[in-house]
């Protein structure tokens, strides 16, 4: 299979308006994508789409090679996409645990395999989400998402709100979690972060495509560095 994630000239937007015009997006086996832009882009309403929550206006998406339309999202999430979303989505007045397990295909879940990528919440299994740091909460909710065993994760702002510290133990995790085979599509607006660990980006203006190329290209695109990572031409 060529491609896990396939968005084609998709329109997508609220009551029938578009605010993502045209996007084209491939996010092949074993990457780390991610898609960038301001505020107001249509960042998080193209994750939004690619899971079912909000609906195609023209144009498609395909996970796994077949259509989502006429799908709803749990459909698409028991195949194998796992969202991570803005905002995190915890249950916060349940335990780390109680949110773990319901983030599991099955009752029955086995958290040890979550808990791998997260040996700090090992230790607050029992504490209510809604105690938790920010950084908790994040890994709490990659977490949850990995408890289905996802092939591809789709992560809106994993940094949003951190520390700079937690922030770089997010992304190290992130490339640890990709490295276990789980193909990620990352928005983002912790540019430097995120170009450092994905193998392509895409930088979505209002809505358009401005650029598609290796992250490391855009790293060292002056006009990227100038308007994203705030270090200027060079
Ligand atoms: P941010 O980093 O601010 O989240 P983004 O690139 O993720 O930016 P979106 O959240 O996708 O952008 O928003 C794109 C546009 O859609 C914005 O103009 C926003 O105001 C609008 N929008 C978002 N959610 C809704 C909604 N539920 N109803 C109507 N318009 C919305």
């Amino acid at each position: 299979m060529s491609a896990l994630l396939e968005i084609k000239d998709l329109n997508t937007g609220y009551n029938g308006v578009s605010v993502v015009r045209g996007l084209n997006l491939t996010v092949k086996p074993g990457e780390v994508v991610a898609l960038l832009g301001p505020n107001g882009a249509g960042k998080t309403t193209t994750l939004l789409t690619a899971s079912g929550l909000v609906p195609i206006i023209s144009g498609d998406i395909e996970v796994f090679g077949k259509s989502i339309k006429g799908r709803r999202p749990h459909m698409i999430a028991r195949e194998g996409l796992a969202h991570v979303p803005e905002g995190r989505a915890l249950f916060y007045q349940l335990t780390v645990a109680e949110n773990l397990k319901l983030g599991a295909a099955k009752g029955s879940a086995d958290i040890k395999k979550a808990l791998g990528y997260f040996p700090a919440l090992e230790a607050i299994l029992d504490r209510r989400a809604g105690l938790l740091s920010g950084g908790e909460q994040q890994m709490l909710a990659m977490g949850r998402a990995l408890m289905a065993r996802p092939k591809v994760l789709l992560l809106d702002e994993p940094s949003m709100g951190l520390a700079p510290q937690m922030i770089a133990n997010i992304f190290r995790i992130i490339t640890e979690i990709n490295k276990q085979g789980v193909t990620i599509l990352l928005v983002e607006q912790n540019a430097q972060q995120a170009l450092q660990r994905a193998h392509r980006a895409y930088i979505l203006e209002t809505g358009n495509v401005t650029k598609e190329a290796k992250a490391s290209d855009l790293l060292n695109d002056p006009a990227v560095r100038e308007a994203y990572l705030g270090t200027g031409a060079h």
